[in-house]
């Protein structure tokens, strides 16, 4: 089982989500361009596939929580596989929903951080009611988006505060920053 022990390894060093998928991206740039729902999805499936207890016989009794009937402990058994399959697993729930990996990536990679070609404000966005998601035209022709559940994340992580967030073209390498003021407070005397 030698795929299974270089999993066990790849996710135990992994240091951030998108690597214990099996995914890399050096910015948020980079995760925005190339990592879709589709291949978090995909890397998550493959890696459930081969960590799956139900899946491994070589699961021990010993620290085998949830699967009754664990198979007796095996020579290659390894203690960590029940623990990297929990780590796959929240890795996936964290990351294949778009709310909770906006706040994932807003921590992992702070948007003041970033260089941005422009800055816009919420109000600059147009609304689609049909796709829940602010829209913005790209000079390019291309469209910035920006989904609700994400602005009330992060409007929940700023308590209300408000935020900016950096939004990248779909189609061309431009990024903008968008200035989202607080819930209820009149940020034109700020
Ligand atoms: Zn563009």
């Amino acid at each position: 089982m030698a795929e299974l022990r270089q999993l066990l390894d790849q996710i135990a060093r992994a240091s951030t989500l998108y690597e214990v998928l099996g995914l890399e991206a050096a910015s948020f740039e980079e995760a925005q361009k190339y990592i879709t729902a589709g291949a978090i999805r995909g890397a998550y499936l493959r890696r459930a596939l081969i960590l799956h207890p139900d899946k491994q016989s070589l699961v021990s009794g010993a620290d085998a929580s949830g699967s009754a009937g664990a198979h007796a402990a095996d020579p290659a058994a390894d203690p960590r596989l029940a623990a990297s399959y929990l780590r796959l697993r929240e890795a996936y729930d964290t990351l294949s929903t778009a709310a909770s990996r906006a706040q994932y990536d807003h921590n992992l990679w702070p948007p003041s951080s970033l260089l941005v070609d422009d800055e816009f404000s919420l109000e600059d966005m147009l609304f689609d009611e049909d796709d829940n998601m602010y829209t913005l035209p790209c000079r390019c022709s291309g469209v910035y988006r920006l989904h609700v559940d994400e602005i009330d994340s992060l409007y929940a992580e700023s308590q209300g505060a408000g935020f900016s967030n950096v939004l990248f073209c779909q189609q061309c390498s431009l990024k903008i920053r968008i200035q989202c003021s607080g819930i209820g407070t009149d940020s034109e005397e700020a």
